[in-house]
């Protein structure tokens, strides 16, 4: 399901996907946060505990094992708590 909903988000260009978030941030009164699209370094390949940047690997691989930590981290999760950051 996350890899359907993730190559969705792709096949939608950027200003399609932000309107529609910004909308419901605001109605929730939330904030929401655009970040660059390279903003910093792969957010989803950087361990969110060490900072080790994983080689680049297919979409469809959801989660990986940091070698420093030999922690397993799911990709969107941890992308997440890099951007909390
Ligand atoms: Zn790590």
């Amino acid at each position: 399901m996350r890899f359907q909903i993730a190559q969705s988000i792709a096949a939608v260009s950027g200003g399609e996907m932000v309107r529609p978030l910004e909308y419901q941030a605001d109605w929730h009164g939330r904030t929401g946060v655009k970040i660059d699209k390279v903003y910093p370094l792969s957010t989803s390949k950087r361990c969110c505990d060490c900072g080790y940047i994983a080689p680049k690997r297919p979409i469809a691989i959801r989660s990986g094992a940091c070698p420093e930590w030999g922690e397993t981290h799911d990709r969107d999760i941890n992308a997440a708590q890099n951007l909390l950051v």
